[in-house]
């Protein structure tokens, strides 16, 4: 069967089409009511007495069929998903905003919370795991991890799989589903084996594109011929909007060739079904790991992390909801991958902002913006205002307080996130957001890992999240974060003092254990596994290829413990990363690029810093001059030397192709002379 056949068509009645998301059985619910009422089994017709229920029915049939526009694949096509370019009809407006609202978001979340509770994720049972049969039993678990959950549960995820199946039978072809890896309110994800890696698809374009010393090369190096290659299987639910899925597919073709990202394999659809396929990442629940892992598998999982944002970020990608169940770690190897680009935004310059913040927005010398010139704003308003915004504060508590019904206008502004993780620019309604926003995020992680304390902030509201963030920073910090974004913070709520205090002050308080060394886990980084810049071959897990335990849990015996003194100098070092990330104001925020550079990362060891693996967006970097998009289709091309001749030809390249890495020329131009010669 061809992989054409993944796409087929759209059904000429999807009305007849048997709907396997649950998602959409209340759209057929209430059809197939609306028919019982009007007495009819047959198909509607002009004459019909099922036209005075058209309502229900149309609605149905709008709502698939927004879902689903024309497309082809062909099986070499298979890492370019063309299917999206067609026009979508946005027809689930509300349904986007409810996503945007960020109120669904927190349930999805809710909801993991849930499954892991019933979920015993430990160490000791990883160890049974590791203690079975070591190679060939590497590959047999990861085929059968389902074996570990709980009876009920597993009959659940055999189910659902089976449901799936039903509802895309071409998935059977390429894929044996074998387990769940997570489930929220807008998608499920599956693991999987790629039955026709090695013999099916072209993967050239994958292959080469990050340089063997870089921490990335795991993604792009060919996978051995003798192993089993999983994939994640991500099925999203009609209810998360097509705009928002077109969105979010668009916004992960961008990434490829990002480091530290989840890559889009493919996407496809079948009548109402959306499915996108990435590779599997082996990883660990935070909860398992925050107060166990090592230093240096700390540094590593922000190394990670920050190389992804740095990347995105460049890209004009804001990811929006950094938080630990979107980092997929494996503290055995030290790799981390950012998925779930569900409420990822483009962050183009809004040349007229709505919110009028006193600072810009994202620039290329100034990524997280600046602060305006004080000729560009009013500040004798702004002062007058701030002054009567300080009396109110010092007024008793029943004249003071925010109403309960706002009437108020309400502020646009893109609010998606995780609560607790929100940054004070999301809270306060800037219009003009940048990707401090994901830096905020990371800092709250940092500080759950020097704190000791996961989840750290439990508030129920905007309002309470500031408050809490408030009663850290102070009353006078969070004035002038407020008035960046042209907004006014009153408070005279007692615990929230003038002058706050540090977030090293805050941490030293949550942990009194902060300058003890942690005692070294023989199966976390770095003694588990070399580290990074030692390694040749991908390391075998959070990788597309199966996981080999013996490889990575035979401890390093002579990587040693850090020294007390060591230990209070890496302290003392995320202590300041901390601060620069916790930064209220977002234009001081430290950015991805000074992160990875700051001493708590830089790794004096490398005599290379980070600038020399970011791979470039396209058409930048040092063969930037051969790489341009077509006037007329937006195609991203190069011009290519024909071999033996003085011409060059045009290529048109599919994404996370001709990536130009530091300073070297990307894979089409490496042979030129020009940069033979340097
Ligand atoms: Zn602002
Ligand atoms: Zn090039």
């Amino acid at each position: 069967m061809s992989a054409a056949a993944l796409l087929s068509g759209h059904s000429s009645n999807p009305l007849e089409v048997h709907s396997s998301d649950r998602h959409n059985r209340a759209y057929k619910a209430r059809f197939m009511a609306a028919k019982r009422e009007a007495g009819t089994s047959g198909a509607p017709s002009s004459d019909d007495p099922l036209n005075s229920f058209n309502e229900p029915v149309q609605e149905y049939q709008t709502h698939v069929s927004a879902l689903i526009p024309h497309a082809e694949m062909t099986d070499s096509a298979r890492a370019r998903t063309s299917w999206f370019d067609a026009a979508f009809v946005d027809l689930d407006a509300d349904m986007d905003s409810d996503v945007v609202d960020g109120g669904d978001v927190v349930e999805v979340e809710a909801d993991m919370m849930d499954e892991f509770d019933g979920e015993d994720v430990d160490i000791e049972e990883l160890d049974d795991l590791e203690d079975d049969d070591e190679d060939a039993q590497g590959e047999t678990d990861e085929e059968m991890t389902i074996h570990l959950k709980p009876p009920e549960e597993q009959e659940e995820i055999a189910e659902e799989i089976a449901d799936l199946e039903a509802a895309v039978p071409q998935l059977v072809q390429d894929y044996k589903i074998v387990d769940r890896l997570g489930t929220g309110t807008f998608s499920s994800v599956y693991k999987a084996i790629d039955l026709h890696y090695h013999t099916k698809w072209d993967n050239s374009v994958w292959h080469g594109v990050h340089p063997p010393s870089s921490s990335a090369y795991y993604q792009s190096a060919p996978r051995p011929s003798d192993t089993k290659v999983f994939v994640a299987i991500k099925r999203i639910y009609v209810t998360s909007g097509p705009e928002r899925i077109r969105n979010e597919i668009t916004i992960m073709e961008d990434c490829r060739g990002s480091r530290h990202v989840s890559q889009l394999i493919t996407a496809f659809r079948q009548q109402d079904q959306v499915v996108a396929i990435m590779p599997y990442h082996r990883h660990e629940d935070f909860r398992v790991f925050y107060n166990t892992l090592p230093m240096e598998g700390i540094k590593e999982y922000f190394r990670c992390l920050f190389r992804a944002f740095r990347d995105i970020h460049t890209r004009k990608i804001i990811h929006r909801d950094v938080k630990p169940a979107n980092f997929l770690f494996d503290p055995k190897t030290g790799i981390g991958t950012l998925c779930d680009f569900g409420l990822a935004c483009r962050n183009e310059l809004n040349p007229n902002p709505l919110g009028s913040c006193l600072h810009t927005g994202s620039l290329p010398k100034h990524p997280h913006g600046k602060v305006l010139h004080p000729r560009e704003y009013d500040g004798e308003q702004l002062k007058k205002a701030q002054k009567e915004s300080r009396v109110k504060s010092s007024l008793p508590s029943d004249r003071v307080g925010y109403p309960e019904k706002d009437t108020r206008p309400h502020s646009k502004a893109n609010r998606a996130g995780t609560r607790g993780f929100r940054a004070p620019e999301v809270l306060l309604k800037c219009g003009d957001q940048t990707g401090a926003i994901d830096m905020w995020a990371a800092g709250m992680i940092l500080l759950s890992f020097l704190t000791e304390k996961f989840p750290l902030f439990n508030s129920n509201d905007d309002i309470e999240a500031l408050m809490e963030i408030a009663t850290i920073i102070g009353r006078k910090r969070m004035e002038r974060t407020a008035t960046l974004h042209s907004r006014l913070f009153q408070s005279n709520v007692p615990s929230i003092t003038l002058e706050g205090i540090s977030w090293t002050e805050f941490v030293e308080r949550q942990n009194p254990n902060l300058r003890v060394p942690r005692e070294p886990v023989p199966y976390y980084y770095p003694y588990s596994t070399m580290p990074h810049r030692a390694r040749t071959h991908p390391p075998s897990s959070s990788s597309p290829t199966t996981t080999r335990y013996s490889e990575s849990v035979s401890p390093q015996p002579d990587i040693e413990p850090p020294s007390e003194e060591s230990h209070i100098e890496d302290v003392k070092n995320a202590l300041d990363l901390l601060e620069q990330l916790m930064q209220p104001e977002c234009v001081r925020r430290i950015t991805p690029r000074k992160a990875l550079y700051h001493p708590f990362l830089h790794d004096p060891l490398s005599d290379v810093g980070d600038d020399e693996y970011f791979p470039h967006p396209f058409g930048q970097g040092i063969c930037a001059k051969y790489h341009f998009r077509d006037d007329v289709t937006d195609e991203m091309c190069v011009r290519v030397r024909v071999p033996g001749t003085d011409e060059m030809e045009v290529r048109i390249l599919q994404a996370g192709e001709g990536l130009a890495i530091g300073r070297e020329p990307c894979e089409f131009h490496k042979d030129e002379e020009e940069f033979l010669e340097r």
